[in-house]
């Protein structure tokens, strides 16, 4: 009658504190995760040269 799932990193019993993982190492892989996937989440950061582009508008003025 358990509806504990485990710790999606590692399948270890996940702790309350870090749910739903077991630990903070798990948590940050999971965060490492998605940074390293960021490429492929809509929403990019914007382009280098859009930041450029801004800087020189507002020295312009
Ligand atoms: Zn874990």
């Amino acid at each position: 009658m358990s509806t504990t799932k485990p710790c999606p990193i590692c399948r270890k019993p996940r702790s309350a504190e870090f749910a739903p993982f077991c630990s903070p190492r798990c948590r940050d892989r999971d965060l490492a995760q998605w940074f390293g996937d960021g490429y492929a989440v809509p929403g990019r950061p914007a382009q280098p040269e859009e930041i450029a582009r801004e800087v020189l508008r507002g020295e312009d003025d």
